[in-house]
């Protein structure tokens, strides 16, 4: 019972038609902009933009707090927030203003110099989070590959251990998955630069033995997770899980790495103080700067004095973590009047009342129609999924995948002015976001799936 076995695929197939028609037809410019890029690989400025469930994507003219507005100038709702990059909403005043301070008035986004707003957002970020020394990337995903590289050096140990079907980015020893036949890369990896099965170790989410047993033969550096899963539809920890992972993590003398980029959606201090988790290391990016780009690691105090007890290591030059306009002047500006100005405690409060209005609408939809869906609230995020009950690991979200479904309620909302992350069903609010736009989605959504289900 884990598909939506009450669809009629004749049906679903005939409304998805509809609703490609319908986008094509209200969006002759985004179609035009699109027809430009023929010097664009794919066709888009990034190659994962071609995911669209329409044949081209919408092209952004403006945006502004939780609405933007696409070249054919219709306004959405937007849930999607840049799948999280834009979760204090889209360019918040106070970002907008140390931005402009930075990079006009005062100048010099990127000098190799430090700026005094780079304390101003350690501390804050020990504030939230409990871990004591921060270091700056410009995207997660090297905040995670530096993490790894810090906690190999310090352990001495090759391997890696993920969850199966996670995503901590382009990570190259995170593309790894469960399978009948034991652990095997993850389908689609594109030029494996080495066999993945070697430098990684992979177990389910919310399964402690096996990471018992994996963690066992005491070569894995650290364990990379995310506290609940947000990259396959939202899967939860078990009560206790993660308490049985620190201690097994503990016990073998493997790091544990959170990695908060998503989870932040759980409060200003991510899950690991909402629910007072233990990490050496935690690794975040994406939203701290408002938009602008950056990345994040924080080591706790003992493995960062483990890692400065080291002098054979070289953290200053070209040791391997780094980069040029990592912990630039902009980066730190635009976070530390995100942080301090729109991502604020209060903010929060606001954001997680308006995702459990979103949740409990969507559940009383999934009652209504008794679809076999399931709908998972992690703070500020929300999001359903096509099985029921819920999925406990990625493997058994993975498996509840039906793109066809997921394209027609994407295309659905998008024609009536509501965007949801375009890889999922994911749902962000942000500081801006209100009741009248969660309310819209719920009605928008009730009339896909009448649609759907021929009520
Ligand atoms: N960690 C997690 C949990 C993520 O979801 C992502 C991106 N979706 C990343 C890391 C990587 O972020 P980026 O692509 O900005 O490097």
């Amino acid at each position: 019972t884990s598909t939506l076995h009450t669809v009629d695929r004749v049906r679903l197939d005939r409304l998805l038609t509809e609703e490609r028609a319908s986008f094509a037809e209200r969006n002759p410019r985004s179609r035009q902009a699109h027809g430009r890029g023929r010097h664009l690989l794919t066709g888009v400025p990034m190659t994962w933009m071609a995911k669209t469930a329409a044949g081209f994507p919408l092209y952004l003219d403006r945006a502004r707090g939780a609405r933007l507005w696409d070249v054919d100038g219709h306004e959405l709702v937007d849930f999607c927030l840049g799948d999280t990059g834009a979760m204090a909403g889209h360019s918040p005043p106070a970002t907008v203003a140390a931005v402009a301070a930075r990079f006009g008035e005062q100048g010099g986004a990127t000098t190799m110099l430090p700026t005094e707003d780079a304390a101003a957002v350690a501390d804050e970020l020990t504030r939230r989070f409990g871990l004591t020394q921060w270091s700056f990337a410009l995207t997660a995903t090297d905040a995670n590959r530096w993490a790894l590289r810090l906690a190999r050096a310090v352990t001495g140990r090759p391997r890696v251990l993920v969850m199966s079907f996670s995503y901590h980015g382009s990570v190259d020893e995170s593309f790894i998955v469960t399978g009948a036949d034991g652990p095997q890369p993850r389908p689609g990896n594109v030029g494996a630069p080495f066999d993945v099965t070697r430098t990684s170790r992979v177990v389910e989410f919310n399964d402690v033995p096996a990471l018992e047993r994996e963690l066992a033969a005491g070569d894995v550096a650290a364990v990379l997770m995310e506290p609940a899963m947000t990259n396959m539809g939202i899967v939860l920890p078990d009560p206790g899980y993660l308490a049985a992972v620190r201690e097994l993590t503990r016990a073998t003398g493997t790091l544990l790495i959170n990695d908060e980029t998503h989870t932040v959606s759980a409060g200003p201090g991510g899950c690991t103080r909402a629910w007072q988790l233990e990490p050496d290391i935690l690794t975040i990016g994406k939203a701290i700067a408002g938009g602008v780009p950056i990345g994040a690691f924080g080591l706790s105090a003992a493995f960062a004095e483990n890692l400065l007890a080291r002098d054979d290591l070289d953290l200053v030059d070209t040791g391997g973590v780094g980069g040029t306009l990592a912990g630039n002047a902009l980066s730190l500006a635009a976070a530390r009047a995100t942080l301090e100005s729109s991502l604020t405690e209060e903010a929060y409060g606001r954001m997680i009342a308006l995702s459990a209005r979103y949740t409990a609408g969507v559940q009383g939809l999934i009652d209504e129609f008794a679809l076999p869906w399931v709908v998972t609230q992690l703070g500020a995020r929300s999001e359903y999924r096509f099985m029921s009950p819920g999925p406990r690991n990625g493997t058994e979200s993975y498996a509840s995948t039906d793109a066809e479904l997921e394209d027609y309620l994407h295309l659905y909302l998008l024609n009536r002015g509501i965007m949801l992350t375009p890889f999922h069903n994911m749902a962000l609010m942000c500081p801006a976001t209100t009741e009248d736009d969660v309310d819209l989605h719920l009605r928008v959504l009730a009339g896909a799936v009448r649609s759907l289900v021929g009520a």
